[in-house]
């Protein structure tokens, strides 16, 4: 297979208190730790967790991740979490543009434009997520979707921003629902998105940034679809939070 880095990136959306997050992130640094994996490996974590994770934490082979960060560098905006604040915990990247947070929050591309900017300006690493709802996909949309979606906030970066970003590929259809896109069905659009990044940026750069697939990733599914070409991986879910089911993904890659 390819050289370009393979991920599997956990995803605990808004889950465990943080005794709890405590002690999942600590039998997993315990695990990879001993038995080193054949990916990389990260967590993203509810924003509280962070820093007490990362206190302890091995990130030579676990990184520690957010799943979003404010649109603005800082100011009067109660609630919001900066990605400086991010960066500051100890964490090295940050989910942007996940359907929940499009779908639930109305993320705009225009707002995930200003997110994946202020992230890469402070030093973070972002899994950007895509991916079409079951009615654009039964329309044949999908590939359009995608691709407005990069267009939309990713795109306009230069060729030496976009290297600090990790593409998640996560049809919202498979999302938490225990369906899951065909190996066939995800390396086809994941081929596809590799093709555009490569008309934008280039092949080289194109080869050397990872697609993850997300939506109802497992242990029983994973080896099927990172034996594909152009799957790099997964951004997993309800398969991330406990150590055993996630470290069966992560085992995939062996
Ligand atoms: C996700 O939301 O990023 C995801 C992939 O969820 P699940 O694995 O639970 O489908």
């Amino acid at each position: 297979k390819n050289m370009r880095k393979k991920i599997v990136a956990g995803n605990w959306k808004m889950n465990m208190n943080l005794q709890d997050g405590i002690a999942l992130a600590k039998e997993l640094n315990e695990t990879l730790t001993n038995e080193k994996p054949n990916c990389g490996v990260i967590i993203c974590t509810p924003f509280i967790h962070l820093a007490s994770i990362a206190q302890f934490l091995n990130q030579d082979v676990i990184g520690l991740g957010a799943e979003n960060c404010a649109d603005k560098e800082k100011g009067a905006y109660t609630g919001e979490v900066s990605a400086e604040m991010v960066k500051s915990t100890g964490a090295q990247y940050v989910i942007l543009g996940h359907s929940e947070r499009r779908g639930y929050y109305a993320e705009t591309p225009e707002i995930l434009k200003e997110k994946v900017l202020l992230a890469l300006k402070n030093g973070l690493k972002v899994i950007f997520c895509i991916g079409e709802s079951l009615e654009e996909r039964e329309a044949g949309k999908q590939n359009e979707v995608v691709k407005a979606e990069l267009e939309g906030s990713v795109f306009n970066l230069t060729e030496e921003e976009f290297k600090n970003i990790i593409i998640a590929y996560e049809p919202i259809w498979a999302i938490g629902t225990g369906k899951t896109a065909t190996a066939d069905q995800a390396e086809e659009i994941h081929a596809y998105i590799r093709s555009i990044i490569a008309e934008k940026y280039g092949q080289a750069v194109a080869d050397d940034t990872t697609i993850l697939y997300g939506g109802s990733c497992k242990a029983s599914n994973a080896p099927e679809l990172f034996a594909k070409p152009d799957i790099d991986g997964g951004l997993i879910g309800g398969a991330s939070l406990k150590a055993a089911d996630f470290m069966g993904i992560i085992n995939a890659w062996k």
